[in-house]
C-alpha cells in the first residue's frame, strides 16, 4: 500500500452512529468511504423518541454545525430549562415531584423521533456513498491488515478499515471481540416497554386532567417500571412509553413479544388513573400489542481489532433510561431518563473522524483505532453503568428499591453532570495527542 493511495473505509450500519461518522469522514479527501446498510432504505424505524443532551449537541457541532441543523430540522422539540423532572409514580406520595433537572450552562437539547433525524442526516451525504440492501455477513482479516467483507446479497469488497455501526447485534463486534467471546452477545435487561406516538389533540382528550400543561417530558417512578410522556414532532404528537421489569426470560431473537390489551392494562395498573389514561392511548394501537425488549452489552475490553472497530450500540448498547428532557418552567416535570446511547454514538463518531483525519497511510489505521479505544472506553463504560443504575432508580429495583421521594432525589441528583458537561474539546485533544505520541 502506498501513501498516495486513498484509504478505503467501510462503515456498516446506517443509524445515527454510522451516518454521523460517514459525514465526518467524507470531509477528508484522503479517505474513500462507503456506508453499507442492511435495510433496503436508510430511514430508521419509527421507534421511540430520542433526546440529545448538551454533550451530544456539542459532539455534533465538533463534527460539523450542519449536523446540529439536521437535528433542529428533525421536527425537534427544543429542551430548555428545567431539563428534566421525576415524579413519584407509586405510593406513598403518588404525584409528588422528586426532582427538576436544570441546565447548568443554559445549553439546549433536542427531542425527536429517531427516524426523522436519520432522514435529515441522510440528506446531507451524497447518496452514492451509501449502499443499501448490503447486510454484512462476515469479515476476513488479511496479513497486511486489509479486510475482506462479505454481504448476504452475495457481494464482497476489500477495504483498509471497517467500522461497525451495525447496532446491538453487530457482526463487526463479533470480529473485534473474537478474543473475548463472553462479551460479544447482548443480554436481556429484564425490561420491556410499550410505546405509542399519539396525536396531541387525541392525547389531550384522552388524558383529561392528566394531560401535561407544558410541552416537556415527565418520568413517573413506579413500583416495578416507569411511565414517561413527552412531546415529539414539533409538539404535534405525545410519546407515551411504559417500561416494565420482568423475571420472564426473553430469547436473543425476541426483540418484541405480542401482548394483549389485558396484559398491558395490568402492567399499567400501579400507575392508578394515570396508568388507565395512558393505557387508553397505547390501546389505540389495536387488540394485540408489541412489547419491545431492552438489551445491553457487557463492558467490552476493546472497541478495535487491527483495522476494524465498532461505535454506537455495536460497541456499548446500554439501557435507554439516561438522557434528557425538555423545556419550560412551572408544573412541568421532564424526565431523568438518561438515555445516552445516541449521544455516546455521536461522541464516538466525533473522535473517530478526528483520528481518521490524521491517518496518512493504511498503516496508521491500527494506531488511530487503538487510540480510539484508549480514549473512549472509560467514558462509554461510565455511561453504560450510569444508565443501568438509572434504570434501577427509576424502576424501583436492585439496591435502589423502596426509596421514598427524598431518597430518590438524592439518588438522582448530579447523575448527569459527568455525562452532559464533559469536556469534549479536551477529549478530542487528548485523542490527537495520544495518536501523535503512538505514531512517532
Ligand atoms: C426506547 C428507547 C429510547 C431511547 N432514548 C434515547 C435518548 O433519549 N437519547 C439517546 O441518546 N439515546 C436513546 N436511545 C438509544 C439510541 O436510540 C441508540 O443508542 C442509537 O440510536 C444507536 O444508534 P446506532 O447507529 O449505534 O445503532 P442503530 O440505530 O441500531 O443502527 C444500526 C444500523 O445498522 C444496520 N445493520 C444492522 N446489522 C447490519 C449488518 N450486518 N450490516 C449492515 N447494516 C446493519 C441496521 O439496519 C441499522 O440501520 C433510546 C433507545 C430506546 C430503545
Amino acid at each position: 500500500m502506498t501513501a498516495d493511495k486513498k484509504i478505503k473505509v467501510a462503515i456498516c450500519g446506517g443509524g445515527i452512529a454510522g451516518l454521523c461518522l460517514l459525514y465526518g469522514l467524507l470531509k477528508h479527501a484522503h479517505l474513500e468511504v462507503t456506508l453499507y446498510e442492511a435495510s433496503s432504505e436508510i430511514a430508521g424505524d419509527e421507534g421511540a423518541g430520542v433526546g440529545l443532551a448538551p454533550n451530544a449537541i456539542r459532539a455534533l457541532r465538533l463534527i460539523d454545525l450542519e449536523l446540529v441543523t439536521a437535528a433542529e430540522n428533525a421536527d425537534s422539540v427544543f429542551l430548555t430549562d428545567p431539563f428534566a423532572t421525576a415524579v413519584m409514580g407509586r405510593e406513598p406520595g403518588f404525584g409528588s415531584k422528586v426532582l427538576d433537572l436544570r441546565s447548568k450552562t443554559g445549553e439546549r437539547g433536542f427531542l425527536f423521533q429517531r427516524s426523522k433525524f436519520i432522514q435529515q442526516l441522510f440528506k446531507l451525504v451524497p447518496q452514492e456513498s451509501c449502499k443499501t440492501s448490503h447486510k454484512l455477513a462476515s469479515i476476513s482479516e488479511q496479513e497486511d491488515g486489509s479486510l475482506d467483507l462479505s454481504f448476504t446479497n452475495g457481494t464482497t469488497t476489500t477495504v483498509d478499515a471497517v467500522i461497525g455501526g451495525d447496532g446491538v447485534h453487530s457482526i463487526v463486534r463479533k470480529h473485534v471481540l473474537q478474543d473475548h467471546l463472553d462479551q460479544v452477545d447482548p443480554f436481556f435487561s429484564k425490561q420491556y416497554f410499550y410505546v405509542t406516538m399519539a396525536p396531541m389533540e387525541n392525547a389531550k382528550e384522552k388524558m383529561g386532567d392528566w394531560f401535561p400543561e407544558l410541552p416537556i417530558q415527565y418520568a413517573w417512578c413506579g413500583e416495578q417500571g416507569f411511565l414517561m410522556h413527552d412531546p415529539a414532532n414539533s409538539g404535534q404528537t405525545l410519546q407515551v412509553l411504559a417500561a416494565v421489569q420482568t423475571d420472564d426470560v426473553w430469547g436473543p431473537d425476541q426483540w418484541t413479544k405480542e401482548k394483549d390489551l389485558e396484559d398491558m392494562r395490568k402492567d399499567l395498573e400501579p400507575f392508578q388513573e394515570l396508568g388507565r389514561v395512558c393505557g387508553d392511548l397505547i390501546a389505540e394501537q389495536g387488540e394485540s400489542l408489541q412489547a419491545r425488549s431492552v438489551w445491553e452489552h457487557s463492558r467490552a475490553a476493546t472497541y478495535n481489532r487491527g483495522h476494524a472497530a465498532v461505535l454506537g450500540d455495536a460497541a456499548h448498547a446500554m439501557q435507554p433510561w439516561s438522557a434528557v428532557s425538555l423545556p419550560p418552567t412551572i408544573p412541568y416535570l421532564p424526565s431523568p431518563r438518561q438515555a445516552a446511547g445516541a449521544g455516546q454514538a455521536i461522541e464516538d463518531a466525533m473522535i473517530l473522524s478526528t483520528l481518521f483525519s490524521l491517518t496518512k497511510t493504511p498503516q496508521d489505521i491500527s494506531t488511530a483505532l487503538e487510540t480510539y479505544t484508549s480514549v473512549r472506553l472509560s467514558r462509554t463504560h461510565y455511561a453504560q453503568n450510569m444508565s443501568a443504575e438509572n434504570g434501577d432508580i427509576i424502576m424501583n429495583a436492585g439496591k435502589f428499591k423502596g426509596l421514598n421521594a427524598a431518597q430518590l432525589k438524592e439518588a438522582f441528583e448530579f447523575r448527569w453532570e459527568e455525562l452532559w458537561y464533559f469536556d469534549l474539546e479536551g477529549h478530542r485533544e487528548e485523542a490527537v495527542g495520544r495518536f501523535k505520541e503512538k505514531a512517532r
